[in-house]
């Protein structure tokens, strides 16, 4: 994809007139929050997604009261908790089930709200029903994008286009936005494979979500209830990247990696439906300066990918997308407007990739320094564990 920028855009503009149409690229969670969020200021924002269906991967993800603080900004926070698991605490074990550390959500943030973990497609369900009708187009790849003065032209991989005032690069990771604007990310592999999926079981505590550390070199084990009769787990390890599991190998795999896990985890894993079981290995990519160039502003994992060491990544685009929405409002210029929301969003979205580029280190160590980490975990001052998570789960704007 190309893109280019002209000189001289015009700033003077009020917002209302300089932003009637933005055009989303990528329907994730960060591109539907951001398409709710400037729908509700009355901007027309269309999200335009490559897939030809919209389907969320069979897994969970843990929304912290953060992301539930958008929603509830949003208007629709009943359906998100009603859809998901409010779990009241949330702990690192070892593999014998002692806690080496353990926080109450609703007791670290501002809000009172929990840690909510959900089913993926539940809660896209739920951003797409905030949509306004017609605004999602399903088989868009965005191939090439034109800045023109007052605005952007974004063509897709069908040879069909379309204009808007702005471009928000919602595409992920891989970000197609993001490289043409400024280049090849430094991405990096967190050395970790993760496997995730649902599973119909019932945990013996089922109110806590919990990631279960080994003393084996990127061996961890998270799960979480997603509704009364399911579990969503992620199991890590280290790998090489790129690696794919032999059909119909990945429960033998998954029963060695994890047999030293207490039974009902084996029990669990062994109730999951091969088939049902998602790979992916854990990237993140060093930070970058800047989100945005004249016209075209990047949002969610496009922006600031990281690994998922702290339940923050999709929780970080949800921020996005609110902030964005905001900043359009307040300013009367797009360059004023990006610039705002970068002054929003980016050291925190840069603390999570970075704190959480860290944790994933540490989780790397096997043997005695794993156990060292274990312990020096747990004697880890309270008092700094709470201020990051009030950092983390408190909105700023
Ligand atoms: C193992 C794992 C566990 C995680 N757990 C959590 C968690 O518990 N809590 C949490 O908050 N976060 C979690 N995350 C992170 C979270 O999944 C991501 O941060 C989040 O999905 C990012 O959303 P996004 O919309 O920015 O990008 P994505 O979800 O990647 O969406 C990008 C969209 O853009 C589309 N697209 C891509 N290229 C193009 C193109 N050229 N044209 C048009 N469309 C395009 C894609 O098809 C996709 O639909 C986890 C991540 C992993 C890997």
């Amino acid at each position: 994809m190309n893109t280019s920028i002209p000189n001289g855009i015009n700033n003077v503009q009020a917002v209302q007139t300089l932003v009637k149409r933005a055009v989303i690229i990528g329907g994730g969670i960060g591109g539907l929050t951001t398409a709710i969020a400037l729908q509700q200021r009355g901007i027309e924002a269309h999200v335009y997604e490559a897939a030809p269906e919209i389907h969320a991967v069979g897994a969970g993800i843990w929304v912290a009261p953060n992301a539930l603080t958008v929603f509830q900004r949003l208007g629709f926070i009943d359906k998100v908790l009603a859809g998901g698991f409010s779990v009241k605490s949330s702990c690192i074990a070892d593999t014998t089930g002692r806690v080496i550390q353990r926080f109450s959500p609703a007791e670290m943030g501002a809000s009172g709200l929990p840690l909510v973990p959900i089913h993926r497609a539940v809660l896209q369900e739920i951003l797409l029903a905030q949509l306004a009708p017609g605004t999602l187009h399903l088989g868009k790849r965005c191939a090439f994008v034109e800045q023109g003065v007052n605005s952007v032209k974004e063509s897709f991989e069908d040879a069909s286009a379309v204009t808007g005032d702005i471009l928000i690069g919602a595409d992920g990771i891989r970000s197609v936005v993001r490289t043409a604007l400024f280049g090849d990310a430094n991405y990096r592999y967190s050395g970790q494979t993760c496997w995730r999926s649902i599973v119909n079981y019932s945990m013996p505590n089922g109110q806590a979500a919990t990631e279960m550390w080994s003393t084996k070199p990127g061996v961890r084990l998270g799960y979480s209830h997603v509704n009364a009769k399911q579990v969503y787990f992620y199991a890590t390890a280290c790998a090489p990247h790129s690696g794919k599991d032999a059909l119909g190998t990945v429960k033998s795999h998954l029963a060695e990696i994890y047999r030293d896990f207490p039974l009902y985890l084996r029990e669990m894993l062994s109730a999951a439906e091969e088939s049902q079981i998602i790979r992916n290995d854990i990237w993140d990519f060093t930070p970058i300066p800047s989100w945005h160039e004249g016209r075209v502003v990047l949002v969610g994992d496009a922006a600031h990918a990281t690994t998922p060491n702290m339940g923050q990544g999709g929780c970080q685009a949800v921020e996005d997308g609110f902030a964005l929405a905001e900043a359009l409002s307040l300013e009367t210029s797009v360059e004023a407007a990006f610039k705002r929301y970068e002054s929003m969003r980016m050291k925190k979205a840069q603390y999570v990739v970075n704190t959480s580029y860290r944790i994933g280190k540490l989780t790397n160590w096997g043997g005695a320094k794993a156990r060292l980490r274990n312990m020096a975990a747990g004697f880890a001052p309270k008092s700094a564990a709470k201020r990051q998570f009030q950092y983390l789960f408190n909105l700023e704007f």
